[in-house]
């Protein structure tokens, strides 16, 4: 309840929150064809494009009125892999004498990726959209400066691409100052000009910070919204990385999608959607003057996995697929033909920090097997089935890595047979049955495929005199999903 009548006021204390406006929307879509023009040859890190987006930046803040983070001016220069580049870093102070030396933190990287395949590749999503989004933000925070307590941070990152090289030296420098940890919230502002497309705005992060889904909820306005409670891409990082990772700020990546031409000539300003940007613009400024305003704001003590670089502690997971079946008699030097039954179950998974894990797993398992012609045993086109509920225990051995997995693993398994047939033979099945398995997989964000090779130990028929030993070989394929 206080959120909510805290909300409300916010609203009221923030105008600017709430409708389109047509000046604010022309001002994006000047920024925008300017800086994903091809006059600006794809602003690559280093170069002179990359310095005239700089200025375009720069020149937007001085008019807007913005104040330099560092006493050395907006300007933050860094050099790597002999490229000369610079951030540059403004910043809004707060009011409240205690809260303005807290931090809410806004970055856009401003560069590209100059030109591919002798075509000049403009960015206009990415990430000419944010970059412009960022202005717009520093100007309505600007106008509302007197209604924040903390003091927000407005970065437009140099050298993304390469690696997030300047979010990197930002957030070192901001370690080496002591005020890491004065950051209560960093977003990455990283291609949002894609909303109608898209049809929702991603926010990657919410779990990082306190009541992050209801803080962008009630900011959302008309916005559709996906909210997730952290980061999972596995292939892809912006700048939250460099601040969540090796310093665990809470942050949110704030985009439309992959829809845009992405790292490619066509991404232009003319596909842009300006309603849509507007729209998010408007968002992003409210959700930054609410986060510096609550006093009670700050980090859930959460950090996404894919930026600590370890696995989850607990996982649960669902999974199905096909099994294929032997059956060994060990007597009679003899082994039936396996043929496909299914398998379907849940398992709960511990990570241990380092490379070992603890699963159990209870799995529905159909197990059938063809008797061929030719044998001694039995006589033509019998088939053995078997329904049951198989319960493996696992030691698996895995790299900590949450978005790559690769594991293997072994154990032990009891399965309880409740169903069984062998033509007109009258053998009874065991019906516990207990084996040992092995099995090796990989995970790929939530999704993991993996093989797994049962062999039974006790014995498959159960009457006494007259029965052959057999044993059930297994082996399974599967796929999954983990929550
Ligand atoms: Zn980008």
């Amino acid at each position: 309840m206080k959120k909510l009548i805290f909300s409300l006021a916010i609203i009221m204390a923030f105008p600017f929150a709430n409708a389109q406006n047509t000046d604010r929307r022309a001002r994006l879509e000047k920024h925008l064809y300017y800086l994903a023009s091809d006059s600006l040859h794809g602003r690559m890190a280093g170069s002179e494009d990359g310095a005239k987006a700089r200025a375009y930046i720069l020149e937007q803040w001085n008019e807007i009125g913005m104040e330099p983070f560092y006493p050395e001016g907006f300007e933050m220069p860094f050099s790597r892999n002999g490229l000369d580049m610079a951030n540059l870093v403004g910043v809004i102070p707060g009011n409240d004498p205690v809260l303005k030396a807290e931090y809410i933190l806004l970055g856009a990287h401003f560069d590209h990726i100059g030109y591919k395949d002798g075509e000049i590749c403009n960015g206009a999503d990415d990430n000419a959209s944010g970059s412009s989004a960022l202005i717009e933000i520093a100007r309505m925070l600007k106008e509302n400066q007197s209604k924040l307590k903390r003091s927000v941070i407005i970065a437009a990152f140099d050298g993304e691409e390469q690696g997030l090289w300047g979010s990197e030296e930002l957030a070192r420098k901001m370690k080496d100052d002591d005020m890491i940890s004065l950051v209560k919230c960093m977003m990455s502002i990283d291609m949002v000009g894609w909303y109608a497309t898209n049809g929702k705005l991603e926010l990657l992060g919410s779990g990082t910070f306190k009541d992050g889904k209801s803080i962008l909820q009630e900011n959302a306005g008309g916005l559709k919204l996906n909210i997730k409670k952290f980061e999972t891409a596995a292939l892809t990082a912006t700048d939250t990385r460099s601040f969540a990772k090796k310093y665990q700020v809470p942050t949110l990546h704030v985009f439309t999608g992959l829809k845009s031409p992405y790292h490619k000539p066509a991404d232009d300003a003319e596909l842009i959607d300006y309603e849509g940007l507007d729209s998010i613009t408007c968002f992003i400024s409210r959700v930054a003057a609410d986060m510096a305003s609550d006093p009670d704001f700050g980090p859930s003590g959460e950090i996404a996995y894919i930026h600590s670089g370890r696995n989850k502690p607990f996982e649960l997971a669902v999974s199905a697929g096909f099994t294929t079946t032997s059956i060994s008699f060990p007597d009679a030097h003899l082994t039936t033909d396996g043929a496909f039954g299914l398998t379907a179950g849940l398992s709960a998974q511990y990570n241990s920090k380092s490379i070992w894990g603890y699963r159990v797993g209870a799995y529905y398992e159909t197990s059938k097997s063809y008797f061929p012609e030719q044998t001694n045993l039995f006589s033509a086109s019998r088939t053995y089935r078997q329904q049951a509920v198989e319960v493996p225990v696992t030691i698996i051995m895995q790299n900590s890595n949450p978005a790559i997995r690769i594991y293997w693993g072994m154990g032990g398994n009891a399965r309880y047979t409740f169903d069984s047939s062998l033509g007109d033979l009258n053998y009874k099945t065991n019906e516990l049955q207990w084996g040992i398995h092995f099995m090796f997989g990989m995970k790929f964000g939530h999704f993991f495929f993996e093989d797994y090779f049962m062999r039974q130990f006790n014995d498959l028929f159960d009457t006494g005199a007259g029965d052959p030993k057999a044993r059930i070989n297994l082996t399974t394929f599967k796929i999954g999903w983990v929550f």
